[in-house]
């Protein structure tokens, strides 16, 4: 076997035949002898003309093949339960674990199914009302469902990223996210492949209760018991072990544990603006004027050191639009999303900069929970700005001078925005580091600073703001065996695929612990 790198014009995809023929020539055997040539990945090189750079791995005659990934989803209708409080990448994938374990889920989602979830996030820009347990954060496939499904993640540690890609594969997910190096699926894409896992897990005898908003949780009487999950239609749920993975706005299960005195810690977050620029912009600096009709929509990722504190660009989206995607009726919160063919006219991206406990001087006095208020004090602010869900926003130029903008470019926000003074709505040591930032930026990315881009308020919940404390062999809640904080929620993961890798690896420290 042997691993080796190719070029291929951009708009050319290789056929099998000629991946064959490279690999003979990287081998230096005749064809005859190559087994077989498979893209390990494939990513995008526009410094000069662009080219899509593969690595490739030859296998040739008498090489092991490469290896196949089986899912043996067993029929699990008999089998002891587990429950699993949050339908997002990490409740789902730790459910398909469990498939595989011979345990049955019981999943209790407090939303709704991906359809009836549309109709909701319809709402939000129709009648202006967020629907608190169904919206761009809560219901099935939790808060990636509809987004741009950026499937990129550095925490390889957590797992096995491929055990994940293959699944949404299966699922009915592009086949190139296998290879791709920043891969993504797309928001019309996204809920049938939820829907498929879904189906799956409901055939082989696991559980979905929707409309299942979990509002308390009872630690078994005596070693060995089961715990009580009770949720706002009074059903109650018992199970020895319980996977909480309510995701980061599930604001009422961190309320619920400080009530209860449960261990909680505040957590480091980041917290900026969105800005959104035209997409063709970011082609004509990415792809250096060199973008033609059939290549890919240009991405960016940006960092820069402002007074001592990293400003960086977050879940960028090509060809997207930004949406609301507050689970408050009193906040404006800002995220993106984008369909798998990246195809609308902006680009727009969260910048945001970091945020410690020890900015968040006079939020002191809500303990674990002080950077949440912080949080949420300021999307409330964003809100009072219009009364509605109407982003607060700026020209990029006018923001960083400290001037109104008098007019403001077109927006694919679809709540609709207002002129306003981002700074006064924003925390000064953020405000302050933004305005800075984006001069900075267009040393790299040169045109990206201009009044042609729009800044609006708030990007917030780039991750948890609290972390729930688990112990790091067994990942069970520090003080409360049989309950594991699992994915984005609990502190332990950020984004869908390191989410999904932490549900995978909560269900693999349950089933090592042999307490079932
Ligand atoms: C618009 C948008 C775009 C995004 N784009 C990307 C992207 O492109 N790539 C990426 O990697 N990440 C993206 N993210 C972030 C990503 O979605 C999250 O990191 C990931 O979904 C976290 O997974 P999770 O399972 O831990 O939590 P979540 O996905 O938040 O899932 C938690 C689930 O728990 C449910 N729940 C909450 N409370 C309760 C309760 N009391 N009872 C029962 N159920 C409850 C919720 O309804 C939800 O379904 C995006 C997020 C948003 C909102």
């Amino acid at each position: 076997m042997k691993e080796f790198e190719q070029t291929f014009d951009i708009l050319h995809n290789p056929s099998q035949e000629e991946l064959v023929k490279a690999a003979s020539v990287a081998c230096g055997v005749p064809v005859s002898r190559v087994r077989q040539c498979v893209v390990v990945r494939r990513s995008l090189d526009a410094r000069s003309r662009p080219v899509y750079r593969y690595r490739l791995r030859a296998f040739l005659e008498g090489d092991e093949p490469p290896r196949e990934y089986v899912f043996d989803y067993k029929d699990v209708h008999d089998s002891p339960e587990v429950i699993v409080v949050g339908g997002g990448p990490a409740g789902t994938f730790a459910s398909l674990k469990l498939l595989e374990k011979g345990l049955k889920p019981v999943i209790l989602e407090r939303g709704k199914d991906v359809h009836s979830r549309k109709v909701d996030i319809s709402a939000i820009v129709r009648e202006g009302v967020v629907n608190a347990d169904s919206n761009y954060c809560f219901g099935e496939g939790g808060a990636g469902t509809f987004s741009d499904g950026k499937l990129y993640t550095r925490s390889s540690k957590r797992g096995d990223i491929q055990e994940v890609l293959r699944q949404l594969v299966a699922f009915g997910a592009q086949q190139t996210i296998l290879t791709d190096a920043h891969p993504h699926i797309g928001s019309d894409v996204l809920p049938r492949v939820m829907e498929s896992i879904r189906n799956c897990i409901v055939a082989h005898g696991g559980e979905y209760h929707f409309g299942s908003k979990v509002v308390d949780l009872t630690p078994p009487a005596s070693k060995g018991g089961k715990w009580k999950v009770l949720c706002a239609d009074g059903c109650c749920y018992s199970a020895a072990n319980v996977i909480l993975a309510t995701g980061h706005s599930a604001r009422d299960i961190y309320e619920l544990f400080v009530s209860k005195g449960w261990a909680l810690q505040a957590k480091g977050f980041a917290l900026g603006v969105r800005v959104e620029h035209p997409q063709h912009l970011i082609d004509e600096i990415q792809y250096h004027k060199r973008w033609q009709p059939g290549y890919p929509h240009a991405e960016y990722a940006l960092v820069e050191q402002v007074e001592g504190r990293g400003v960086f660009s977050f879940c960028m989206c090509p060809g997207g639009v930004l949406v609301p995607s507050t689970t408050e009726s009193d906040a404006v919160v800002l995220n993106g999303m984008s369909p798998s063919t990246r195809s609308g006219k902006k680009a727009n991206a969260g910048i945001v900069c970091s945020v410690e406990p020890q900015d968040v001087a006079g939020f002191e006095k809500y303990g674990p929970l002080a950077l949440l208020e912080f949080q949420k004090s300021v999307e409330n602010r964003m809100f009072a700005n219009s009364g509605s869900f109407r982003a607060p926003a700026q020209r990029m130029t006018d923001f960083c001078r400290g001037k109104m903008s008098s007019s403001l470019p077109s927006c694919s926000y679809a709540p609709g925005v207002d002129s306003a003074a981002l700074t006064g709505l924003l925390p000064d040591f953020v405000a302050s580091r933004l305005r800075r930032v984006f001069p900075l930026f267009d040393r790299k990315m040169h045109g990206f600073y201009t009044q042609e881009a729009l800044v609006l308020g708030v990007e917030s919940r780039t991750s948890s703001p609290v972390r729930i404390p688990r112990d790091e062999n067994t990942l069970c809640h520090i003080a409360l065996e049989g309950l594991y904080p699992c994915g984005e929620g609990a502190g332990y993961a950020g984004g869908i695929v390191s989410s999904a890798l932490d549900g995978i690896a909560v269900v693999n420290a349950i089933c090592s612990r042999n307490l079932l």
